[in-house]
């Protein structure tokens, strides 16, 4: 059959009589060979229109674009959120934002996939909407983007923003991201191209004078505008190994079209940006009583981050065009005690859930008192890193306990605020 190739050793080409050496790109079938531009002017000669390059490499694409696109689930916004519940806690409005941002986004997939084979012209031009969340840490930003991925049963890639480099500086290139995510699909690139990409710290590479760096460009906007191009789609040359582009190297071609970008961040600042604005226009507008003294507001400052607008992050450091590649703005509430204690015990996967069923294994029962979950909960409070410690709060709890429990079999295990109290960090106790 033949085959395009380059080649070690020397064919001749059968129309100009160049080896293969001389003219390496060409066709070759078993000893015979054809160069490229014998084949260019054949084309020619018969009115075949010749693609460049990069025109096939597109039109690769394109075909590949849609080749796992119904290999997801797709359900209502509605359905999306109950999902979510299970798993997270809380965070009500943000994931309505975030079900109906997904079920527009695979929707659209579906569209294009049904239409692929329609002129370009008459296709309704439907724009992606990835999202952006702003919130505090450990308050369940990657939590939903994973859970949502699960649940359309699509792959999913995390990376950090503090990695990324412009190219020619120390760092990842953006485009090491995109190779997670072609891991996480088994290398299946179709189905790669309709994952979800996870982009976590991305306030870190806001436009600041204070994030000088020797290592990284000083100012993020190179970063901003790298990420800008896989953000918005394009055929990206992706290094099969990852690091630093080796001019040498054969890339995977990947389509980051209809990839469904989630950036997240804390965004510390944020909230006093969006007030100086507020204030300033209620002000402006000559009004009395402006938001901040609303008893809305007052009941909770971070309800403040879900006016966040474009021109609030653009003030932020971030750039117009990235923030325009960002349309659905989610934000989520730093978590509570009682939101620390439903998340030990009530998602599916939950802490407590996950032990009792360990001491299950053993044929123990494990019993936990509400006073101990809630001694819990207070550490971790004060710890200020959202429900991120729990986990290794109550490890660290109950390592002792789980030492000894395959002596437990038929025994009840009953974890008292004491227990918790006894166990806790020093630094907690002198505080
Ligand atoms: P973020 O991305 O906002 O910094 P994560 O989503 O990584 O935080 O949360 C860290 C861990 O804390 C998660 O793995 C999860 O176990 C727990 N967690 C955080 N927020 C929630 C929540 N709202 N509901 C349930 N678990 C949560």
């Amino acid at each position: 059959m033949a085959k395009t190739s380059n080649h070690d050793h020397d064919h001749i080409c059968l129309l100009c009589g160049r080896t293969s050496k001389e003219a390496p790109k060409g066709i070759t079938a078993g000893s015979l060979y054809l160069c490229e531009d014998c084949l260019v002017r054949g084309c020619n000669i018969l009115g075949y229109e010749v693609m460049s390059e990069e025109e096939a490499m597109s039109l690769r694409a394109e075909k590949s674009q849609f080749l796992g696109a119904g290999d997801f689930n797709l359900d209502p916004p509605a359905e999306l959120k109950k999902f979510m519940d299970e798993y997270v806690v809380g965070q009500d409005r943000v994931k309505k934002i975030l079900s109906v941002a997904i079920y527009n986004h695979y929707k659209r997939l579906r569209y294009l996939d049904k239409h692929k084979s329609e002129k370009s012209s008459s296709k309704l031009e439907l724009e992606k909407s990835n999202v952006l969340l702003i919130g505090p840490t450990g308050s369940g930003k990657t939590l939903l983007a994973r859970t949502i991925a699960k649940k359309l049963n699509v792959p999913f890639a995390i990376a950090d923003a503090t990695t990324l480099t412009e190219a020619g500086y120390v760092g990842d290139d953006v485009e090491n991201i995109l190779l997670r995510l072609i891991q996480a699909a088994d290398y299946d690139l179709a189905k790669a191209q309709i994952g979800i990409i996870f982009i976590d710290e991305i306030d870190k590479i806001a436009k600041r004078s204070e994030n000088v760096s020797i290592t990284r460009d000083v100012s993020g906007e190179g970063v901003q505008q790298a990420l800008l191009k896989i953000l918005e789609g394009t055929v990206a040359n992706v290094p099969p190994k990852g690091g630093r582009k080796h001019p040498m190297e054969e890339y995977i071609k990947l389509d980051t079209t209809n990839i469904l970008f989630i950036c997240s961040g804390a965004f510390v600042g944020l909230d006093q940006i969006i007030q100086r604005r507020i204030g300033q226009r209620v002000l402006g507008f000559g009004k009395k009583q402006d938001f901040l003294s609303s008893p809305d507001a007052n009941s909770s400052n971070s309800a403040i981050l879900d006016l966040a607008e474009p021109e609030d992050l653009l003030k932020f450091g971030l750039i117009p065009e990235f923030i325009g590649r960002l349309p659905v703005i989610g934000s989520l509430r730093p978590l509570s005690k009682q939101d620390l204690i439903h998340i030990l015990t009530e998602p599916k996967n939950s802490i407590v859930r996950q032990y009792q069923e360990l001491f299950k294994m053993d044929d123990a029962k494990l019993v936990i008192q509400d006073e101990a979950l809630e001694e819990i909960a207070a550490i971790a409070e004060k710890k200020g890193t959202g429900a991120r410690g729990l986990k290794a709060i109550f490890e660290r709890i109950m390592l002792d306990y789980m030492y000894d429990l395959p002596n437990m079999s038929g025994k009840t295990f009953t974890l008292t605020k004491e227990m918790v109290l006894d166990k806790q960090e020093p630094d907690y106790e002198k505080k």
